[in-house]
């Protein structure tokens, strides 16, 4: 058996959770305040995600601004590198309005990159 130790960033309480894991299953959860925390760390210890954000270059009338973008879903924790090798490629064009779809499918099917700003 092994234990892993982790700080719950579901809430700003932040509490401390110790997952043990047997043949990689997670078998105990404790010091969680809540079932949230509790998914939060089996998923944590055997299928980590995270939403990205990021900024890409938008060409607008008046100029190249910086975009902020989101994946609409979290994605898996090790894409991320190969996630931002494609953003780093985007370059969006005014008109664009937050929850615009900049890539879709990104990474995984439904996930999508989504603009986080009006820019007219
Ligand atoms: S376990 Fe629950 S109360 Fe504790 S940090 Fe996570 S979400 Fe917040």
């Amino acid at each position: 058996m092994t234990t892993r130790e982790l700080t719950c960033v579901v809430c700003p309480a932040g509490c401390r959770i110790t997952v043990t894991l047997e043949d990689g299953a997670v078998v105990k959860v404790e010091g969680n305040t809540c079932l949230r925390g509790k998914t939060y760390a089996e998923s944590e210890v055997t299928h980590p995600v995270r939403t990205l954000t990021s900024t890409v270059k938008i060409e607008t009338p008046k100029g190249v601004f910086m975009l902020p973008v989101r994946t609409d879903r979290a994605i898996p924790r090790e894409s991320l590198f190969d996630a931002m090798k494609q953003v780093r490629a985007v370059k969006a064009k005014a008109p664009v309005h937050t929850g615009d779809r900049l890539i879709e499918d990104f990474i995984e099917p439904g996930t999508n990159l989504v603009a986080c700003k009006d820019f007219a």
